[in-house]
């Protein structure tokens, strides 16, 4: 009911990507009403210069909670490949260069892969909370491995050479509805919504 979402708390959520902001609002649609940058009119390039992904993603909440004063949350992922010890991990956004370029990207990673056995890769994602001016940070994991080469066109990033474990096709051909259920982001967002809904239930 509008009545009901009017009364619900607010919490801004630190991205600049349209499609991050839509996804987590419905997934805390009911719960909290979700505001992005854009809804606050916050145009700027959020600094995110830290060497891991949990330093970034409350890098980039503090920036906003000191600006607006207000309670908010962000979020930074990575793909961490075992053979590649780790990388491209946080720099996951710039792997093959300052272009940020998603084919690009995946290339260099799969060229990096060519004489590698070990194939098993995983999406981590780190979500920080500031609520009352305290932090809070929750993380997401899938498992998967790394395809020999890019199936599917959906999704977005590093999709269409990661298939999850237990599956048999890569994120880039599943749906949306999919892939949330099982990935890194809907993962830590769970668990942001339960602690969440525990701290509604005590307030
Ligand atoms: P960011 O957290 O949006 O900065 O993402 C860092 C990098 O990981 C970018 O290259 C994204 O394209 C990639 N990435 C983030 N989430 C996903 C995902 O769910 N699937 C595939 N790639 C992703």
């Amino acid at each position: 009911m509008i009545k009901d979402k009017i009364l619900l708390p607010t919490l801004i959520f630190a991205t600049g990507n349209p499609g991050k902001a839509k996804e987590v609002g419905e997934l805390l649609d009911g719960l909290m009403t979700v505001k992005s940058l854009k809804d606050i009119g916050f145009t700027e390039e959020i600094p995110e210069d830290h060497p891991t992904l949990e330093a970034n993603a409350i890098q980039k909440a503090q920036h906003i909670y000191d600006r607006y004063g207000e309670d908010c949350f962000a979020e930074d992922t990575g793909m961490e490949v075992t053979a590649l010890n780790g990388a491209p991990g946080v720099y996951s956004a710039r792997y093959a260069g300052l272009q940020r370029n998603d084919q690009d990207n995946m290339d260099l990673v799969l060229k990096n892969l060519k004489d590698k056995e070990d194939r098993s890769a995983q999406f981590r994602t780190v979500v920080a909370l500031i609520l009352d001016g305290e932090i809070h940070t929750f993380t997401g994991i899938v498992k998967g491995e790394i395809a020999k080469t890019k199936t599917g066109e959906m999704g977005f990033g590093y999709d269409p050479i990661f298939v999850p474990q237990g599956h048999s096709t890569s994120f880039a051909e599943m749906g949306a509805a999919d892939k949330n259920k099982i990935s890194h982001r809907g993962r830590a967002i769970e668990k942001l919504i339960a602690f969440l809904k525990q701290h509604t239930d005590k307030g």
